[in-house]
């Protein structure tokens, strides 16, 4: 054997940036930095190994990306589809006092065969999250995580402790992730399957869109919905405590509520249809190295400025230096 050709493994993608260009690891989540030039040559699937690109290949192939082969035509480059049959994937709804937007919507997600909910919760009663978790346990939801508001007081007087948490978790499948806010620490640990998270940063609308490596989502699903669209955005929607139907909780316009809309309409809804737009159309994100794996934050852009870099993104790809 010669080994005349060197081919990237199928999950691990090379993604062009104006600075410098990476690597991503669709197998192993993570990425690594490679020069531009190089990107040219790993583009095309294939690369001829010569004794100019010899040593950045073994670099590679030590760093487990790729290998060398005779029989480069075996390996063709992986394809992406993100369609995916539901109309809504992901649905987040911010429960207070009443729980009517949230029963409403359990009704119509049938039609809309949402997988995944989100539930804010700004009450603090027990009685409260029992009942919205005994709605969900009997609908066609596979999975909850709970975001539970004001937990300045998590080891003093409130009544939901730990226990209570483990109670919880016993009691409904579906909670896949149980998320505190305005903790005094941040934390995070796994009980039996279910995350636990205690944050010290509130949960009205603020902790998110920051664009940061912390952040970086590095899967299949993610990098193949961010080639197409908005991969923070496409197929989610949010309810407010009101009902109101909105691209995310952060997003002011509502495009209705959910008492009269039908929500087969929503990928139809041209307000819908302006926030999803994909990284390689928004300027600067375009000549990003980053732009497959980083969430892209629509909000807090006013809606002629919709192609352009997320607000709060200090990253610079001309320079490869953030902020
Ligand atoms: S510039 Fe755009 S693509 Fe790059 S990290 Fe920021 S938001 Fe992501
Ligand atoms: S668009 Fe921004 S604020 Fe809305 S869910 Fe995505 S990251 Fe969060």
């Amino acid at each position: 054997m010669n080994n005349n050709f060197f081919v990237l493994y199928s999950d691990c993608i090379p993604v062009n940036g104006s600075a410098r260009s990476l690597i991503c690891d669709l197998g192993r989540n993570d990425f690594i930095f490679i020069e531009t030039g190089h990107y040219e040559a790993l583009s095309k699937n294939t690369v001829v190994v010569d004794h100019e690109n010899k040593e950045w290949l073994d670099y590679l192939v030590e760093e487990d990306y790729g290998f060398y082969t005779d029989t480069p035509e075996r390996f063709p480059r992986l394809t992406f589809n993100h369609e995916n049959s539901s109309i809504i994937t992901n649905a987040i709804v911010e429960l207070n006092e009443s729980a009517d937007h949230l029963k409403k919507l359990l009704e119509k997600s049938e039609q809309s065969r949402i997988e995944a909910l989100e539930l804010r919760v700004y009450n603090r009663s027990k009685d409260f999250l029992v009942d919205i978790l005994n709605l969900i346990s009997i609908s066609n939801i596979r999975s909850v995580s709970l975001c539970l508001s004001d937990y300045r007081t998590i080891n003093e007087d409130f009544t939901m402790v730990l226990s209570d948490i483990n109670t919880l978790r016993d009691q409904f499948n579906e909670l896949k992730a149980i998320s505190l806010f305005e903790c005094s620490e941040n934390d995070s640990f796994i009980i039996q399957d279910t995350l636990i998270v205690y944050n010290t940063m509130s949960l009205r609308n603020d902790h998110c869109g920051r664009i940061s490596p912390k952040n970086f989502i590095i899967n299949f699903q993610n990098f193949a919905e961010a080639n197409h669209c908005n991969s923070c955005l496409n197929k989610k929607m949010a309810l407010d405590t009101e009902g109101n139907i909105k691209p995310c909780p952060s997003i002011q316009r509502a495009i209705g509520n959910i008492n009269d809309f039908d929500l087969r309409d929503i990928a139809n809804n041209t307000v819908i249809q302006s926030y999803n737009i994909a990284k390689d159309q928004i300027e600067v994100c375009r000549d990003c190295e980053f732009r497959y794996i980083c969430h892209d934050c629509r909000a807090y852009l006013s809606p002629e400025k919709m192609n352009t870099k997320p607000k709060y993104c200090s990253y610079d790809p001309y320079t490869a230096t953030w902020q």
